[in-house]
């Protein structure tokens, strides 16, 4: 199953400190937020909670959580690779070219 970033209402962030501040593009941020994709399939109906994912090397602490962090590839949510699997309590995935995929 394969679902846009665009679709799960992907949003960058940036983190400066422990304050997070939302960004329209990739310029400053260093990181993603977007609705759980497994959740979003789960029940199409109700506002899935949100995932966030670090960009790595952008200035976030190497320890900061969630980990991993990841390498990234794009200049925006429409065609966004990050590359690292992520595995969360409910989803387990990949961020390639601007989508989400539940393994
Ligand atoms: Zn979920």
């Amino acid at each position: 199953m394969i679902l846009r970033l665009v679709d799960l209402d992907a949003t960058f962030l940036e983190r400066i400190g422990r304050t997070i501040v939302y960004r329209d593009g990739l310029v400053g941020a260093n990181g993603i937020r977007f609705c759980c994709p497994a959740c979003s399939v789960a029940d199409p109906y109700v506002k899935a909670h949100p995932v966030t994912i670090w960009l790595a090397n952008r200035g976030v602490p190497d320890d900061a959580a969630p980990l991993p962090h990841g390498e990234f590839r794009g200049d925006g949510v429409h065609n966004l690779t990050i590359w690292t699997a992520i595995e969360t309590p409910c989803w387990r995935g990949r961020i390639v070219n601007g989508c989400a995929s539940i393994l």
